[in-house]
């Protein structure tokens, strides 16, 4: 379940009915209050890069909590925490998970991903500031080809992984994505989706890989119709080349209203 934190971010909570993990906890209030009102003992912290938003909550939870932290293995954390690079697999709350490295947000940014949770539910895919819903996170540290490498190797999980993204984004998102694809029906159509949901106030989130693959620019950077909104903000494009797509699309967000 997504916890609202700050202006938009979610802090993830996953539990078995007793021991829980949260993902990048900003804050620590609203986690406690979620703990105490579901009796759950918190055990794991998982932290997907070093941003404020996303580890100002840790400290104060792991003193209240005796939780065990994991960070990437090459960016300042809260100390102490168990350090994890791409590759690695954790066993947490009965399940496996596996460490993706997906710099380009932050150069040590990494996702966790679990293929196998209980009870035949989908793969979950805690993505932090790399992927969002219709869009992906800025290049703060690492360059294009990283960030677009990295949403290649994302987008490559199985299409029904749900996608917990560490931002509610994803009305702005979707304004971005239909200027570049203004007749992608799957896009039109969710984005009335999401504007439902939202006028409910309830989260857009998590996605699935599948409605991302229809319907997020950053992964289409391969589609003819993307490469062609690309080439309004960029006319002198090469919309052959996905990573030039993606580099446009990029910049062009950066300074869209
Ligand atoms: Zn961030
Ligand atoms: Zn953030």
């Amino acid at each position: 379940m997504p916890i609202p934190a700050l202006a938009d971010n979610y802090i993830w909570l996953l539990h078995d009915g007793h021991e829980a993990l949260v993902v990048d906890p900003g804050v620590p209030e609203p986690v406690m209050q979620v703990l105490q009102a579901q009796g759950l003992a918190l055990r794991t912290i998982l932290v997907t890069h070093h941003h404020a938003d996303h580890v100002g909550g840790v400290a104060a939870l792991r003193e209240a909590t005796g939780a065990t932290v994991y960070g990437p293995a090459f960016e300042t954390i809260p100390e102490p925490a168990t350090r994890v690079d791409g590759g690695d697999t954790l066993h947490l709350l009965g399940r496996t998970w596996l460490v993706l490295a997906i710099p380009g947000h932050t150069s040590g940014h990494v996702a966790y991903y679990c293929a196998s949770p209980e009870g035949g539910e989908a793969p979950i895919l805690f993505c932090g500031d790399t992927l969002f819903s219709a869009g992906c996170g800025r290049l703060f540290e690492g360059t294009p080809a990283q960030m677009f490498d990295s949403l290649q190797q994302l987008a490559a999980l199985p299409a029904h992984t749900r996608v917990c993204c560490a931002h509610e984004y994803t009305l702005s998102n979707l304004r971005f994505a239909l200027a570049v694809e203004p007749n992608n029906a799957q896009l039109l159509h969710h984005a009335a989706h999401c504007q439902n949901l939202r006028a409910q106030g309830q989260p857009t989130l998590p996605s699935s890989l599948a409605v991302e693959r229809e319907i997020n620019p950053f992964l289409r950077c391969n589609v003819v119709q993307v490469a062609q909104g690309a080439s309004q903000f960029a006319p002198h494009l090469d919309t052959q080349h996905p990573l030039s797509v993606f580099t446009a699309l990029r910049e062009w967000k950066n300074v869209f209203q």
